[in-house]
């Protein structure tokens, strides 16, 4: 007999973008495909469409908010990262999402309810592996590891922000809904928790507008 397979409520394949214009693109879109999620690289804002989620990787950020606004990907970017739909924010990325960012001063949008200071965490010579405590949050191990290049410092985390990780006692990550933001570089380790907690991210939300779509 034919079994009659309904394949209506199954979760689609999550489609992951990675702002590509600076940083460290490749090392997240390798740290995604391996765990088996499709990425695009972002240049204009045509290359958000159909986004489950994004990644804005580490790199500089007031080189990234000359080419957002040089591409036009500003505006449209934000309404991405207000969505409700995943977002994975690495160093740079983070000072992106802030929504006050000093040392110096520059513009940011403000989804993550943080203050950071720009590379709070010592200069390229101070860079490198560092033990972080986590308390278990979001299932996270304790302690665990975080790469650090020139990292923002967090120095003021308001209410509706959770702090997910510390190291020597500061937040270095963040979440505000579907925003995680992290000082440190998970991709740039193999298997690190924190990318695995945004992979979950991503294919719970996906799952969940496809059980939306299909029941309304
Ligand atoms: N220091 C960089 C900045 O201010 C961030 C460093 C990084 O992303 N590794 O933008």
């Amino acid at each position: 007999m034919t079994q009659v397979v309904d394949d209506t409520t199954e979760p689609q394949a999550p489609l992951c973008g990675v702002l590509a214009i600076q940083g460290d693109v490749r090392e997240h879109v390798q740290a995604l495909s391996r765990r088996g999620i499709a990425t695009r690289a972002v240049r204009r804002p045509e290359h958000l469409e159909g986004l489950d989620g994004i990644v804005l990787p580490g790199g500089e950020s007031t080189t990234m908010l000359k080419m957002l606004a040089f591409q036009g990907l500003w505006d449209p970017l934000g309404d991405l990262l207000r969505s409700g739909r995943p977002v994975f924010a690495t160093c740079a990325g983070l000072i992106l999402c802030a929504d006050d960012v000093q040392s110096p001063a520059q513009q940011s949008y403000g989804v993550l309810d943080v203050s950071v200071t720009r590379n709070a965490w010592g200069r390229q010579i101070r860079s490198g592996t560092f033990e972080l405590r986590t308390h278990g949050a979001a299932g996270l191990p304790d302690p665990m590891s975080g790469v650090f290049i020139r990292a923002p410092g967090i120095v003021a985390v308001g209410p509706a922000c959770e702090v997910l990780a510390t190291r020597e006692g500061q937040p270095v990550l963040v979440r505000q809904g579907a925003v995680l933001g992290a000082s440190f570089h998970p991709e740039l380790e193999d298997d690190h928790p924190v990318v695995d907690l945004f992979v979950a991210s991503l294919r719970a939300s996906v799952g969940e507008r496809t059980v939306a779509d299909t029941t309304s």
